[in-house]
């Protein structure tokens, strides 16, 4: 078995321990592999052993990396499905509209607006979830927990994008309790904003929140997709990339 179908052994192992300690299904938690760094020759070695959704930061590199994939293995590209999970500027939404499924970073409705614009119509709508911000800190990017149910319900009616849910990236602190208080934030208001529903929310049924060192802090608070990247891949050295 390579370093990587093992390292993605375990940490499905963490997600089931994780739900079954918080009661829930193991089905119930998706694992996003965050490649972000890593060539195409890791995404490929995952994608062999049953990793199927990818997650990335920076689109110039993604956009380069999805071509490779597909050019490598054209079968296996093709039951992929790529995340956008970092910052979209403005002049990086039409990338992030083609070559993505899902974009988890949305934050504004300019952004929202954007993305629907330049969807291109032969793909399916893309798939959405709002950055909240949390644990508050003024300069981090995320809509305010306060205007988050605002900026949804506009999202909600935008033709190209079909809203999934919310997405945090707390700061990270050490200890569990702590890591749980935080992600329990964003699982209330994901609660909020379901129990207030309205048109276009039908499918709001995605909590994105936990990455490799709060995992089970994340699914026990109620994630339902965790984001991992040393876990999987090992740990990241951004000089090379
Ligand atoms: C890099 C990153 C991750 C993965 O972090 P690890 O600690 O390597 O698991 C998850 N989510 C976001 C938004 C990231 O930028």
């Amino acid at each position: 078995m390579t370093t990587i179908a093992s390292a993605l052994q375990l940490v499905h192992q963490r997600i089931e321990r994780a739900c079954n300690a918080a009661a829930r299904p193991a089905a119930g938690v998706q694992l996003l592999a965050v490649s972000k760094t890593f060539g195409a020759d890791a995404v490929i070695a995952a994608a062999e052993a049953g990793q199927r959704a990818f997650g990335e930061n920076y689109i110039q590199e993604a956009v380069a990396k999805i071509a490779a994939v597909q050019a490598h293995v054209p079968q296996l590209a093709r039951q992929l499905q790529w995340h956008c999970i970092g910052p979209v500027q403005s002049n990086k939404t039409r990338l992030v509209a083609v070559h993505f499924d899902w974009v988890h970073t949305v934050d504004r409705l300019k952004t929202a607006e954007r993305l629907s614009a330049q969807r291109p119509d032969g793909l399916p709508p893309l798939q959405v979830c709002l950055q909240v911000n949390v644990d508050g800190g003024a300069t981090k990017s995320g809509v305010a927990p306060d205007a988050a149910l605002a900026l949804a319900q506009a999202v909600a009616q935008l033709p190209r994008l079909q809203l999934r849910g919310l997405m945090g990236i707390p700061d990270p602190v050490e200890d569990f309790a702590a890591q749980c208080a935080v992600h329990q934030r964003a699982r209330a208001l994901f609660d909020a904003i379901a129990a207030a529903g309205g048109s276009g929310l039908e499918r709001f049924d995605t909590l994105s929140l936990g990455m490799t060192a709060d995992l089970e802090a994340a699914i026990a608070a109620g994630s339902t997709l965790v984001r991992v990247g040393s876990g999987i891949f090992g740990a990241r050295s951004y000089a090379a990339s």
